[in-house]
C-alpha cells in the first residue's frame, strides 16, 4: 500500500533495537481516516474468502482489526495478554513472547468467541519475528476454527517471521513490507 509507505517515511520514527514507532497514526494517537483506507485495502485483498471472524491482540491490533471488520461485516474478537478476572476460565491460551517488551505472557481468549465452524482472519498492527502471530494461529488451531490467512498492517522483513509463515503455507498479506531500516534509512521490499 504506496500511502502507508509514504506515511512511515513521513511520520515513522526507527528506535534502537529494530523497532519501528508509529505512534502519530497507528499506536498511540490514531489517524482514523487512515486506518480505514488500511481495513478497507485488507477487506480487498481477502474478498470473497467468507471469514466469519477477526482475530487480533490486544491493544495495537485492534484499530486496524476494527477498521477491516467495518468492510467485511464481521465480528473482532481479541485475545487478552493476561488472564484478567472477566475472561473466566474457560479459554484458548497460549503463551507469547513479546518482541518490544521482552516478557513472556499468556495469551488468553474465551473459548465461546471463537469455534470449529468460523473462517478466521489473524490481524495485527506489526509483524517481526511472528511470535504473536503464532500465538494467535495457536488459539485459532485448539478452537478448530478454519484459518484463512493474517493480514498485517507493517511487516519488518527483514526480521523473518512473515517469510517463515509463507514457507508454512499461510496466506501473509502485509500492506507494508520493510526489507531493511538501516542508518535510518527504510526500504521496502516490492
Ligand atoms: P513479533 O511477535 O512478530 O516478533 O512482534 C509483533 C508484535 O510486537 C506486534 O504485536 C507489535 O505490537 C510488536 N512490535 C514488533 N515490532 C514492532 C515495531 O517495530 N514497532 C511497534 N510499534 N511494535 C512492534
Amino acid at each position: 500500500m504506496k500511502a502507508l509507505e509514504e506515511k512511515i517515511l513521513k511520520e515513522g520514527k526507527i528506535l534502537g533495537g529494530d523497532v519501528l514507532k508509529v505512534g502519530s497514526f497507528l499506536n498511540q494517537r490514531i489517524d482514523v481516516a487512515f486506518v480505514m483506507q488500511m481495513g478497507e485495502e485488507i477487506a480487498r485483498l481477502f474478498e470473497g474468502e467468507k471469514i466469519t471472524k477477526i482475530f487480533t491482540i490486544e491493544s495495537s491490533g485492534i484499530a486496524i482489526a476494527f477498521a477491516a471488520a467495518t468492510k467485511m461485516n464481521v465480528p473482532v474478537v481479541f485475545a487478552k495478554k493476561n488472564k484478567s478476572a472477566n475472561v473466566g476460565d474457560d479459554v484458548y491460551t497460549s503463551r507469547v513472547h513479546s518482541f518490544t517488551h521482552g516478557n513472556t505472557y499468556d495469551a488468553v481468549v474465551s473459548k465461546e468467541f471463537l469455534s470449529a465452524d468460523d473462517k478466521v482472519l489473524i490481524v495485527d498492527d506489526f509483524l517481526a519475528r511472528g511470535n504473536a502471530i503464532h500465538g494467535l494461529i495457536d488459539m485459532v488451531g485448539q478452537s478448530g476454527a478454519e484459518l484463512i490467512g493474517a493480514a498485517i498492517a507493517i511487516e519488518k522483513g527483514f526480521q523473518g517471521g512473515g517469510d517463515e509463515l509463507r514457507e508454512k503455507g499461510l496466506r501473509v498479506e502485509s500492506l507494508a513490507l520493510i526489507d531493511s531500516m538501516e542508518e535510518g534509512k527504510i526500504t521496502f521490499r516490492n
